[in-house]
């Protein structure tokens, strides 16, 4: 898989690309990334890479004629081209298991006030993070890539992200390690008792009540099976 990235700031991008995470995809070639810097496409012409919007406002706007040019470069019968942008479809973790099969994708970050709609017109999706305003597309770049590139075959370790949160409308159960004791805090011993049975049926009732709490809405998107609406219910009356 090739992920570009268009943006005028390639040095946010720095200690991204040095994280254990990218660098396991670059050597075993699952992933490869590019970064590619506007600015340096439009250098030595009389073009500036963003102009006062038309109709007055605040801020300046990314010029169509400085970002299209290199996409049309990049672009190919294979690429899927993103524009990231708040008002785009959020990111959730079943997109990001959509596009972890592209073969390139290609995300344009913008800055100040945004991209001229010129560029968005060109996208094949608009994605958002999130309902809040950031200053520029360069971390949201980065939290696609990141939360694709861990789902690859060969990143993780075989099965580890099959019980995380999202991955099955559910919240993840609480996790624990060693020491088994922490200033009187203990951790539940059935997780020391070694009864594989009695951990999974731990796990699950755990994950259902960290769901409830913080992400009830999961529940209408999968409805409680059998065995889970009995731990709903114990839930309920403890
Ligand atoms: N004026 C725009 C608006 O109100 O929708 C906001 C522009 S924002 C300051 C500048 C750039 O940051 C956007 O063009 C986009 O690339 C990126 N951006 C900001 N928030 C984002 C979010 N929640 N998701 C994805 N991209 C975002």
């Amino acid at each position: 898989m090739k992920i570009s990235v268009l943006t005028m700031f390639p040095q946010m991008f720095d200690g991204f690309l040095c994280s254990p995470l990218v660098q396991r995809a670059l050597k075993k070639q699952i992933a490869e990334i590019e970064i590619m810097d506007i600015k340096e496409y439009v250098q030595g012409s009389y073009r500036d890479i963003d102009e006062s919007p038309y109709g007055g406002g605040n801020g300046m706007v990314i010029r169509c004629d400085a970002v299209l040019p290199v996409l049309n470069r990049i672009r190919t019968e294979q690429s899927h081209v993103i524009v990231l942008t708040p008002a785009g479809n959020t990111f959730v973790q079943k997109t990001a298991r959509r596009l972890m099969t592209a073969d390139h994708l290609i995300l344009i970050a913008g800055h100040y006030e945004g991209l001229d709609q010129r560029i968005i017109e060109e996208a094949d999706e608009c994605i958002s993070i999130g309902d809040y305003v950031l200053s520029g597309g360069e971390l949201p770049a980065m939290v696609i890539m990141d939360s694709l590139i861990r789902l690859k075959e060969g990143i993780l370790r075989e099965g580890s992200s099959e019980d995380e949160s999202f991955e099955n409308d559910r919240l993840e159960y609480p996790q624990y390690t060693k020491p088994a004791v922490y200033e009187g805090k203990e951790v539940p011993s059935v997780l020391l008792s070694g009864n594989h049975e009695k951990i999974r049926i731990w796990r699950k009732k755990e994950s259902l009540r960290l769901t409830m709490r913080y992400r009830p809405d999961l529940l209408e998107i999968r409805e409680p099976d059998e065995e889970e609406q009995e731990y709903i219910r114990q839930i309920n009356n403890e």
